[in-house]
C-alpha cells in the first residue's frame, strides 16, 4: 500500500456535511486506490477455497488495520471532528450462516496475513443471512440488503464473466473481486448471477427454503453455479498458459471443498476435461483425484447432502451422467481393493436413485479432513470408517482456528496493548510468541483485570443502547452466542437459568454472585423447535429482568441479530464462554476459541475443540462437566430414560415451566412440543439435555463462587489467553499449506 499518498488524500478529503455512508464509500475507495492490486502467484502453486458461505463481517476497520493505516485514519478523522466509531453504522456483509462461513473468512485472512496464495470462490448474494428482529419474543426474519451501504471493497470484473449452462437456462456468472489484505493481497471472488429474472434468482438469497422441489432445485443450481464458474476459470486459465495436457494441473492448483455444497465441482471438472479438452475419462478422474481435497464440518445428516437423480438429470443431464460414471469407477475400485458388500454400500456414490455427495468427495479427494481431533476420530471410526480402512492415510485432522487479527488485535485493542507491553509486539505477526505469556506477574494480572473491566463496560453499554437492558459492570458475564440448534443446547442453559431464578426467589439459593446470561442466536427460518427455544428464552428474560426481588442478582438478555460485529464485542467483554453441546456433535466450534483468546474461561462439555482448549489451558482454568462421547454411547445402548434424570424437584420445576402455565407461548403450542421432545417422544431428549442438567447447574454455581476471588479468576482467564496461540487460524492454515495443499 502507498500509505503516504493515502494519508495525504485522506487529510485533504472534504468531509463537511457528508453522511456516514458517503464517507464510508469515499474513504474505502481511497484505500482501494492505494492498496495495490491482487497478487496472482504466477509460477507457483495456488490453493483455491470453494465455499457456499463467507461470513465476512465488517470490512472497513479490518481492511484499514490490515493495510496498516487504522490508527492514522482514526487520528486524521478525529482532527476533522469525526469519531471513527461512526462507521459501526455500516452493517455486516453476512454472506454466511455461522461457523463454517466465518471459518472461510478467517482462513482467507490468515493466508493473506502470512503471504500464502489462497484464494476464495463463492456467491455474491443480494441478500445475506436474514436480519433478526424479535416480536413478542418470537424471531422475525427481515431481508438483509447489505449492499445498500454500497460495496466499495469489491471490484466488478465484467470482462471476466462466464456463461454457466443449465438444461433449461443460461446464466452469466459475473465476478466481484474482494481483495484480502495482508502480507500478500489475495482474492475472494464472488460470482453474481445475471440474465433474466430466473437466472438472477440464483444469487438472490443464501439458503432459500428447500422444503419444496423448486427450492431443492434452486439450491442445486446455486451450488453448480459457483462451482462451475470457479472450476471453469481454473481449467481454461491453465489451458491458456500451460496447454491442454492437464497432467501437471495438480502441481499448480489445489481445490479445497468446504463441506459438501461445492462437491459438484468434481463432476464439472471432469466434464470440462473430457468434453472441452478431450482427455479420457479415467485420466480426467485421476487428475481430479490429485486436485481436490474435502473438509467435513459435521456428522449431522442434514449437512451430508444427497441429490435425487431426477433433479440432477432435469437441470444438469451431463453432470448426472458423469456422476453415474464416477460411481461405477468407484465401485470397481472398491471391489478390486477387496471391500465387502456392506462397505461398498456404505461408500456408494449413486444408490437407489440418489447421489451421495459426501461419498463422492471422500472417494475423489486426495485428503479428507475433520476440524478438531475428536471430530476426526469420529469420521475415522464411524462416519467414514469404511473409507478409512481402505485408504488409511486419507483422513486427517486440521483443528480449526480463528484469525487473531480480527478476534484479538481488532476487537480487543486494550488487551493487545497489554500483550505488547508484556511480551513485545512480535505476536501480532508470529502468533506463536503468545506462548511467552505463560508465566505472568501479578502486575500483568492486575492490568488484565482492568482491561476486562473496560471491555465488559463497553459491551454492557452497547447492550443497554441496543437491547434496552441495563446491567451493572459488577455482574459476572456468561455468554452463549451461536446459531440456534438443539444440539448446542441453549435450552439446557435456559433451564439452568430458571433454576437459579427459582432458587433466588424461594431463598434456597443465597450469596450468589450477581450474574447475567447473554444469549445470541438465529434460528433457521423453518426450524420450529429452535424458534420455540428463542421464544422460551425471551419469556424467561422478560420475567427475570422485571422481577424487582431478584433484579440485583440475576439478569438475562437475548441480543437480537447476532452477527460478527456483535461477536467482536461479546467475546471481548465476557467472563465465561458457554460451550455446552452434546458430546460428539459440535465438530469443532470456533466461538469457543474467540472467547478463549480474549480471556473468558470455558464452561463446557468434552466436545469439539473444547477438548483441545482445556488440554492447553488446563482443566483447572476451565469448567468441564457432563456426559462424554463414551457416556452417551453407553446411555444409548442401555436405553436412555430422560425423565429419571429430573427427579430433583428443582430440575423438574424448570422443565415443567414449559407446560405448567408459567410462560405463555402465545397459544402456538410450541412449548408443549419442546416438552414432548424431551419427555414423551419416541426417542426422548435425543440431545441429553436432562442428563447433563444437574452437573451443568452445579458447575455454574461453582463458577459464581470462584468469581468471588477476582484475582484467582483473572489468573484462570489470563492462562486461557496465554495458551490460545494454537487456535489462531495462522496455525491451521500453515497445516493445510504443509500437509494438504503443498503451497508456500
Ligand atoms: C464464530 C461465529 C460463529 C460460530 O460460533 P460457534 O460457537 O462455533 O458455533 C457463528 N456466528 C458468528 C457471527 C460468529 O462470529
Amino acid at each position: 500500500m502507498d500509505k503516504t499518498l493515502f494519508l495525504r488524500d485522506l487529510a485533504l478529503l472534504d468531509t463537511e456535511n457528508k453522511d456516514v455512508t458517503t464517507l464510508y464509500n469515499e474513504i474505502s475507495t481511497l484505500a482501494m486506490q492505494y492498496a495495490g492490486g491482487i497478487d496472482e502467484a504466477k509460477g507457483r502453486k495456488n490453493a483455491y477455497y470453494l465455499s457456499m458461505e463467507y461470513l465476512i463481517g465488517r470490512s472497513f476497520y479490518n481492511n484499514l488495520m490490515a493495510l496498516g493505516v487504522l490508527e492514522e485514519t482514526r487520528e486524521i478523522l478525529a482532527r476533522k471532528g469525526i469519531d471513527i466509531n461512526v462507521f459501526e453504522e455500516i452493517e455486516d456483509a453476512a454472506l454466511g450462516n455461522g461457523g463454517l462461513g466465518r471459518l472461510a473468512a478467517c482462513f482467507l485472512d490468515s493466508a493473506a496475513g502470512m503471504g500464502l496464495p489462497l484464494h476464495g470462490f463463492g456467491i455474491r448474494y443480494k441478500y445475506g443471512l436474514f436480519k433478526q428482529a424479535v416480536e413478542n419474543g418470537f424471531q422475525v426474519e427481515l431481508p438483509d440488503d447489505w449492499q445498500r451501504f454500497g460495496d466499495p471493497w469489491s471490484i466488478r470484473r465484467e470482462d471476466e464473466k462466464r456463461v454457466i449452462e443449465f438444461a433449461d437456462m443460461k446464466v452469466y456468472a459475473v465476478p466481484y473481486d474482494m481483495p484480502v489484505f495482508g502480507k500478500s493481497v489475495n482474492r475472494l471472488r464472488l460470482f453474481q448471477a445475471e440474465g433474466d429474472a430466473a437466472a438472477e434468482k440464483i444469487s438472490e438469497y443464501l439458503y432459500p427454503a428447500d422444503d419444496t422441489e423448486e427450492g431443492k432445485i434452486l439450491r442445486l443450481r446455486q451450488e453448480y453455479f459457483f462451482s462451475a464458474a470457479a472450476v471453469g476459470e481454473l481449467v481454461d486459465g491453465y489451458a491458456e498458459s500451460c496447454g491442454t495436457d492437464f497432467k501437471n494441473f495438480p502441481d499448480c492448483n489445489v481445490i479445497q471443498l468446504n463441506d459438501t455444497h461445492p462437491v459438484i465441482a468434481i463432476a464439472e471438472f471432469i466434464r470440462l476435461l473430457t468434453v472441452r479438452y478431450c482427455i479420457s475419462f479415467s485420466e480426467a478422474l485421476n487428475i481430479a483425484k490429485r486436485t481436490f481435497a474435502y473438509t467435513n464440518h459435521t456428522v449431522l445428516p442434514e449437512a451430508l447432502e444427497r441429490w435425487k437423480d431426477e433433479y440432477v438429470k432435469k437441470i444438469l443431464p451431463d453432470i448426472a451422467d458423469i456422476l453415474v460414471k464416477i460411481s461405477s469407477y468407484a465401485e470397481r475400485e472398491y471391489s478390486a481393493l477387496g471391500c465387502s458388500k456392506e462397505q461398498a454400500t456404505d461408500m456408494a456414490i449413486y444408490r437407489d436413485g440418489t447421489f451421495y455427495m459426501a461419498n463422492l468427495a471422500v472417494y475423489v479427494a486426495k485428503k479428507v479432513n475433520g476440524v478438531a481431533r475428536l471430530h476426526t476420530e469420529i469420521l475415522k471410526n464411524d462416519l467414514f470408517a469404511s473409507t478409512n480402512k481402505i485408504f488409511p492415510n486419507k483422513i486427517q485432522n486440521k483443528t480449526n482456528g480463528i484469525t487473531h487479527r480480527r478476534w484479538l488485535e481488532l476487537c480487543n485493542m486494550e488487551l493487545s496493548l497489554l500483550l505488547d507491553e508484556t511480551i513485545g509486539r512480535g505476536w501480532r505477526t508470529d502468533i506463536g510468541q503468545l506462548n511467552n505469556l505463560s508465566r505472568f506477574t501479578q502486575d500483568t494480572v492486575n492490568k488484565f483485570i482492568e482491561v476486562k473491566r473496560t471491555k465488559k463496560q463497553q459491551l454492557l453499554d452497547f447492550i443497554a443502547q441496543r437491547e434496552g437492558v441495563e446491567i451493572p459492570d459488577s455482574f459476572l458475564v456468561f455468554s452463549q452466542v451461536k446459531r440456534l440448534h438443539e444440539y448446542k443446547r441453549q435450552l439446557m442453559t435456559a433451564f439452568a437459568v430458571l433454576e437459579l431464578y427459582y432458587g433466588l426467589k424461594c431463598g434456597t439459593l443465597r450469596g450468589l454472585h450477581p450474574c447475567v446470561f447473554i444469549f445470541g442466536a438465529k434460528s433457521a427460518p423453518s426450524y420450529k423447535r429452535a424458534k420455540a427455544i428463542i421464544k422460551f428464552i425471551n419469556e424467561i428474560a422478560y420475567r427475570i429482568n422485571s422481577d424487582k426481588q431478584t433484579n440485583d442478582t440475576l439478569k438475562v438478555v437475548f441480543i437480537r441479530n447476532y452477527n460478527v460485529s456483535y461477536a467482536e464485542k461479546i467475546v471481548a467483554g465476557s467472563d465465561v464462554s458457554l460451550q455446552v453441546s452434546t458430546a460428539g456433535l459440535e465438530a469443532s466450534g470456533t466461538g469457543n476459541m474467540k472467547f478463549m483468546m480474549n480471556g473468558a474461561v470455558t464452561c463446557g462439555t468434552m466436545d469439539g475443540a473444547n477438548i483441545e482448549i482445556v488440554e492447553r489451558a488446563g482443566l483447572e482454568n476451565n469448567y468441564i462437566f457432563g456426559a462424554t462421547v463414551n457416556d452417551i454411547a453407553k446411555l444409548k445402548e442401555e436405553g436412555y430414560n430422560s425423565i429419571s434424570y429430573i427427579s430433583n424437584p428443582n430440575h423438574r420445576k424448570a422443565v415443567d415451566s414449559l407446560i405448567d402455565g408459567t410462560f405463555s407461548d402465545g397459544g402456538t403450542g410450541c412449548f408443549k412440543d419442546l416438552y414432548d421432545s424431551l419427555i414423551n417422544a419416541e426417542n426422548p431428549d435425543g440431545y441429553f439435555v436432562l442428563y447433563d442438567l444437574d452437573s451443568y447447574v452445579k458447575t455454574l454455581l461453582s463458577i459464581c463462587k470462584d468469581y468471588n476471588n477476582k484475582i484467582n479468576f483473572a489468573k484462570k482467564q489470563l492462562a486461557n489467553v496465554a495458551s490460545s496461540a494454537y487456535f489462531s487460524s495462522d496455525r491451521t492454515i500453515k497445516e493445510y499449506a504443509d500437509y494438504i495443499w503443498h503451497i508456500t
